[in-house]
């Protein structure tokens, strides 16, 4: 990526229409740059609505991702719900294809009382069978990109993720730091906790991984089961500052994916505020 990118996870609230059209409208009309396209509730587009939202987006300078339906779970107990799992990815990144998004996101699994070393395999292996039929199906470009997931009965924390992303191929990670701080209880906040996962990246993953990365960020309300609900910044505990002050001094590139309940106005504050900074280092 060009340099590190600010949008919003949906159509910005402002937009003319809640369609994806409009949204990518608005997007370059407030002067951010990039926008996820939501499928939580399944991939319904058209490939006529999708050709106009490559045409649009391209024109604009918009850059797309997707988010992938909230109801998948690659590690189900059910057997027949990981196929289904499967089957709703694929659909996803045939869309992302055919809208010209680079990557998708999506929440991967649950551990449902099991180990992290007894999903992990799991969820590895149904990657890897997405990761060929995406290839059977000519989709050679978009990056598969499980979530960093906002409670401890999700699969899905940093060292899950950076092992998939290692062992995988065609998967990077999605780095949701707000999700980071609800499943450790709050922990993790502030520069040397957020500083501390982009070293972990960049050691395990190499300097390119932070080049191309691909982040979700909010406030966000938590208990000691993790996420609740996403908050606006001013209202949440995290401190997003210091995340824009890492990011800065590791030179992140990518994607920032404002999933704040106010959309725009959380994800332009967190753009002029990482561009009135200097890097340190
Ligand atoms: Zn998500």
């Amino acid at each position: 990526m060009d340099r590190l990118r600010f949008g919003t996870g949906g159509s910005p609230f402002s937009s003319q229409k809640r369609s994806t059209l409009s949204g990518i409208e608005r997007i370059a009309e407030l002067g951010l740059e990039c926008l996820e396209v939501e499928f939580v509730h399944g991939v319904k587009m058209s490939a006529e609505e999708a050709a106009r939202i490559r045409e649009r987006s391209a024109a604009l300078d918009v850059k797309l991702s997707a988010h992938g339906p909230y109801y998948i779970n690659l590690a189900s107990l059910e057997k027949q719900k990981i196929g289904a799992s499967r089957a709703m990815l694929l659909q996803t990144a045939k869309a992302c294809q055919a809208m010209g998004a680079d990557r998708f996101t999506f929440h991967p699994a649950f551990y449902q009382q099991r180990s992290s070393e007894e999903v992990y395999p799991i969820v590895k292996e149904q990657l890897q069978l997405l990761r060929t039929s995406l290839l059977e199906n000519g989709i050679t470009a978009v990056q598969i990109r499980p979530e960093l997931t906002g409670k401890p009965t999700q699969f899905g924390n940093l060292e899950e993720l950076i092992r998939l992303a290692h062992e995988v191929e065609g998967v990077a990670l999605c780095v949701d730091f707000a999700h980071a701080q609800a499943r450790s209880g709050g922990q993790v906040n502030g520069y040397d906790d957020f500083a501390g996962m982009l070293t972990q990246i960049k050691s395990e993953l190499g300097k390119a991984t932070l080049e191309d990365m691909h982040i979700h960020m909010s406030g966000i309300n938590f208990t000691a089961k993790g996420e609740r609900n996403h908050l606006v910044l001013e209202e949440a505990e995290i401190d997003w500052r210091a995340l824009m002050q890492a990011l800065k001094d590791f030179k992140v590139k990518g994607l920032v994916i404002c999933e704040s309940p106010n959309l725009e106005e959380d994800a332009l504050k967190m753009q002029e505020y990482y561009e009135g900074i200097g890097g340190r280092g």
